[in-house]
């Protein structure tokens, strides 16, 4: 089930838009929820629509969704495959339910207190279950303010991705969420915008690391997809920026309408940019 984030040179590159349900919905409106958005989305070629909806409705969703369509997400995970673990879920027994797994969400980090040694845990177990694990990165507004930024960054990459060998690297995606700029605040913060500007900077800043950790060839190839209150009026700015290869939706994706409306802009960007 792996998904391959690194193509031959001659595929169209993918993007990516996720939608993060985090802890709405119950089952009855998951499902009405994905049969509404099946009748609005056409599928299309090079984009992949991936739903994280809480863990109780994954598997029910994965018995309705059309692959074709959409593809499913656990927004958690624990990294032991088995065991005495009272209330976790194994992401090996999340395999072939779930594609992709988010790891080190900023709600985990800053609520839940997950550490980067477990982002790498989880990574690993993800690749293990050949689930593809999307690693979400970011800075709050104080260590922005410190000007920490890029070593904020680059401490979460080398955590998150310490079990992720230069061959498996490939199966991984990252997505830069600024804590600052997550509609929840997340980190308990001052909410604001990242900026299109703001956002190229630290795309660089990622991939300059991923050249430091894995080489130029990976650097360029790996999906980096924007988190941060994106919606349907700024997603084209957001996916405009060299090097974004999609984004991962909270606020926005709650809303049949504005979801997809948000894939309908990504659609039209990806005509645009051919
Ligand atoms: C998120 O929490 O992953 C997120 C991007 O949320 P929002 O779009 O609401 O800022």
């Amino acid at each position: 089930m792996l998904n391959l984030m690194q193509k031959g040179s001659m595929e169209e590159r993918k993007t990516y838009i996720v939608a993060n349900w985090k802890m709405n919905f119950t089952m009855e409106e998951s499902n009405l929820f994905l049969h509404k958005l099946a009748q609005k989305i056409a599928p299309a070629k090079g984009l992949e629509i991936i739903l994280a909806p809480s863990i109780f409705t994954l598997q029910s969703l994965s018995l309705q969704v059309d692959y074709k369509q959409f593809r499913l997400a656990a927004q958690n995970f624990y990294y032991k495959d088995f065991g005495a673990y009272t209330g976790e879920v194994a992401i090996a027994q999340l395999r072939g339910i779930a594609e992709y797994g988010l790891v080190g969400h900023s709600e985990r980090r800053h609520i839940f207190g997950e550490t980067v040694e477990d982002t790498g845990h989880k990574t690993a177990a993800a690749i293990r279950s050949k689930v593809t694990p999307i690693l979400c990165i970011g800075e709050t507004m104080e260590e922005r303010a410190n000007g920490e930024t890029n070593d904020v960054i680059y401490d979460q990459l080398v955590g998150g991705l310490s079990g992720v060998t230069s061959s498996h690297i490939r199966h991984v995606l990252i997505a830069y969420e600024p804590v600052w700029a997550i509609s929840t605040g997340g980190g308990g913060t001052v909410s604001a915008v990242c900026s299109p500007d703001d956002l190229l900077d630290t795309i660089k800043v990622i991939r300059s690391h991923i050249k430091h950790l894995y080489g130029a060839k990976v650097s360029k190839d790996i999906r980096v997809l924007f988190g941060g209150s994106v919606n349907a009026e700024n997603i084209k700015s957001y996916l405009q920026v060299d090097g974004v290869d999609g984004a991962l939706v909270g606020g926005a994706s709650l809303n049949v309408e504005s979801f997809s409306n948000i894939i309908r802009k990504t659609k039209e960007i990806r005509q645009e940019k051919k």
